[in-house]
Order: C-alpha cells, then sequence, then structure tokens
C-alpha cells in the first residue's frame, strides 16, 4: 500500500493518467487483518497502482480507527506466567482484569480454543 502526501494525476512509475476508483484497504492490527472497503484511491490503468490521498476523510477515518485499535489492543495485552499447584495448572487472573470485568471466586468461566496458540475465557 501506497500513501502519497499529495494528490496525483500521473502514474511515478509509467506516467499513465490515473483513474479514480475505489479499493480496499488492509490493516494489521496486533496480528488481525481488518479491512476497509470501497476506499476512493486513484488507480493506474497500465501498472495498478494505487494513490490514496492522505488528508482525505475517509484517510482520516481509518487512521483514526486505527489508532482506537491499537491502543485497546496493547490496554489488553498482559503478559502472564503459568503456576502449577499440585496437578492445577493455574493462571493468575490481574486485578485491573478482575475489577474491570467483574470477576470473583463465585463466577464461572467457560474456556474455548481458538485456534493453536489462543485460547478464549468468557464469563457466563
Ligand atoms: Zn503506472
Amino acid at each position: 500500500m501506497q500513501r502519497k502526501r499529495k494528490m496525483m494525476d500521473t502514474c511515478v512509475w509509467c506516467e499513465s493518467k490515473l483513474k479514480d476508483g475505489e479499493t480496499d484497504i488492509e490493516v494489521n492490527i496486533a496480528g488481525e487483518v481488518v479491512i476497509f472497503p470501497g476506499i476512493k484511491c486513484k488507480i493506474c490503468p497500465e501498472c495498478g497502482e494505487k494513490y490514496y490521498d492522505a488528508d482525505s476523510e475517509q484517510q482520516k477515518h481509518i487512521d483514526e480507527i486505527t489508532h482506537r485499535l491499537h491502543t485497546h489492543y496493547k490496554g489488553l495485552h498482559l503478559r502472564r506466567k503459568l503456576s502449577r499447584s499440585g496437578d492445577s495448572l493455574l493462571l493468575r487472573i490481574p486485578r485491573d482484569v478482575e475489577r474491570e470485568y467483574g470477576l470473583n471466586e463465585n463466577i464461572e468461566v467457560e474456556i474455548s480454543a481458538y485456534d493453536k496458540k489462543k485460547i478464549i475465557i468468557e464469563v457466563v
């Protein structure tokens, strides 16, 4: 993906006249691909190079959402070591997460395998 500060009329590679078009923009946020469909851009009819207007409302919207999601995921990312007690493997839940989700020792959670590296813990 190429972003140019100034919108131009001709392709920098082959100097063809650019046409108005739409495309999907993919943004990688914490390992998840978020797709923004139908983003206005200029496309080179020869080589297919796409040019985006970094100052457009659409682009600002994408930047804002991307920033917010990054901040959100960062806030939820924690690294914890597992420990063992007898036969059981223990995962300690940090105090701020306990408070945020209203957890206590009487609450039931559902544990499900998401993929080979992700386990989801849901409050039921
Ligand atoms: Zn071109």
